[in-house]
């Protein structure tokens, strides 16, 4: 096989690391940060990136550190495969990001996961390597949090 198919068993589909819009996020990512736009003036926080802020229209934006746990508000078990760099099954979350009311990001899990709207998921970060530029590609990768005993 050739073409368009993945080459390798780990093989993944990498985003485009250095838009200008969300390049900011990969750039953080690849120090091990997860980030998102949060106003200098009113201190709002802006999910999904835009050039200006959603809470006061300021343009004075920069990526800060949020906490890299949430919960799990909601999730889809994704059972019909739609692209073949993503086999099933898997599971899409809803993540309400810890002390970021204003924040809600989308997690892949493995598998179908048994998660629950008390589920707790953490973030640590997988490099997939360089883009063909020589760009670091960091994403966010998410897990269940462990059960303290
Ligand atoms: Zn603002």
């Amino acid at each position: 096989m050739s073409g368009s198919g993945p080459e390798a068993a780990n093989a993944r589909l990498a985003p485009v690391v250095t838009d200008p819009a969300s390049g900011g996020f990969f750039a953080a990512a690849a120090q091990g940060r997860l980030t998102v736009l949060t106003c200098s003036d009113c201190g709002g926080r802006t999910h999904l990136p835009r050039p200006f802020c959603v809470h006061c229209g300021g343009d004075t934006l920069q990526w800060q550190d949020i906490p890299r746990r949430g919960r799990v508000r909601s999730w889809t078990i994704v059972e019909h495969q739609v692209h073949p760099w993503f086999p099933v099954p898997y599971t899409v979350v809803l993540i309400d990001v810890d002390h970021c009311p204003e924040v809600r990001m989308i997690g892949y899990l493995p598998g179908r996961a048994e998660v629950s709207e008390k589920t707790c998921v953490v973030a640590d970060f997988e490099d997939l390597g360089a883009d063909p530029k020589g760009n670091s590609v960091v994403l966010p990768r998410w897990s269940i949090e462990e059960a303290e005993h």
